[in-house]
């Protein structure tokens, strides 16, 4: 289901290209459970309408009517196929712009953005500290930053863990690749990263205390979604479930963009316009490619 992209000047980029994955995940119920718990968990902590938000690994657009009290939301993902799903889903309008782009190689202008989400996709990142460094790099000062990460030191690794049926050690702060290109990280580990990074910690939410199928199997859909919202708020002092949610300042200087800055090339850095059209850089002469509405910004596209 997923490819490894391997760009040498890069870490490597895990894809959903082709992949059913909002379908066959969300969609057919076997996810009801987290979707509507992360539903509430994001109403929680993004308590303020804005101007342009970033939603990184936006994938089919699951989340983004979410972002309905924001005027226009970027929809960025490395997979082109997940963002034909989300446009298919969402529409055409001014509010959305669909951006095909490596994490690591942001196509924006610095400080262009009041607001990012990143959803379940920090999860792929071997290479943490130089994507959140970009992602602050394209947030205006106090900028407000949602991200979600997959905690290691979660009650069912502690309990394997304890029982000997697993090797890695759920409380140090090393990240644990437990599959290829998937990551679970240590709490202590994300807030020393995130302070590192320029972004102050607001608010922690624990979420998905009940994702283990013996819940989904005794327990009705609704009671577990009320026991969940219950207990989120318990992330201000201790982070055992397996998805944290944090909410997140820029802090420190940002440049402000000019006149009709808005993308920047991946390869040199010109600066480009939001031009709803294939444009070629002034700077590096590379042809950047838009197509059916969605702008082309990877440096090795796959399709
Ligand atoms: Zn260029």
């Amino acid at each position: 289901m997923m490819d490894k992209n391997t760009n040498p000047t890069t870490p490597p980029v895990c894809s959903y290209e082709g992949s059913d994955y909002q379908d066959s995940f969300w969609e057919t119920g076997t996810r009801r459970y987290e979707d509507a718990v992360e539903a509430i968990a994001l109403q929680r902590l993004l308590n303020k309408p804005g101007k342009l938000m970033l939603e990184l690994g936006a994938g089919a657009g699951r989340n983004t009517p979410r972002y309905a009290d924001w005027q226009r939301v970027v929809l960025l993902d490395y997979s082109r196929t997940q963002l034909v799903q989300a446009r298919e889903r969402l529409g055409d309008s001014q509010r959305y712009i669909y951006v095909a782009a490596d994490i690591y190689k942001l196509p924006f202008v610095a400080g262009l953005f009041d607001g990012a989400t990143m959803i379940r996709t920090l999860h792929h990142m071997a290479d943490p500290k130089l994507a959140l460094q970009n992602v602050r790099s394209v947030l205006a000062e106090n900028a407000v930053f949602i991200l979600e990460f997959a905690n290691k030191r979660n009650i069912k690794a502690i309990t394997r863990w304890l029982l000997g049926k697993q090797k890695w050690n759920p409380f140090n702060h090393e990240q644990v690749e437990f599959v290829e290109l998937n990551f679970d990280f240590h709490p202590k580990a994300i807030r020393a990263l995130l302070k590192e990074t320029g972004f102050k910690l607001e608010k922690q939410l624990s979420v998905s205390f009940f994702r283990a199928n013996w819940f989904k199997n005794h327990i009705s859909h609704d009671r577990l979604v009320t026991m969940d919202s219950a207990l989120q708020s318990t992330g201000a002092w201790a982070q055992i479930t397996p998805s944290v949610f944090s909410r997140t300042i820029a802090i420190g200087s940002s440049s402000k963009p000019e006149g009709n800055d808005f993308f920047r090339c991946p390869i040199c850095a010109h600066p480009l316009p939001e031009a709803s059209s294939s444009q070629t850089c002034p700077g590096c002469g590379h042809a950047w490619e838009y197509r059916d509405g969605i702008y082309e910004f990877r440096i090795q596209p796959e399709s």
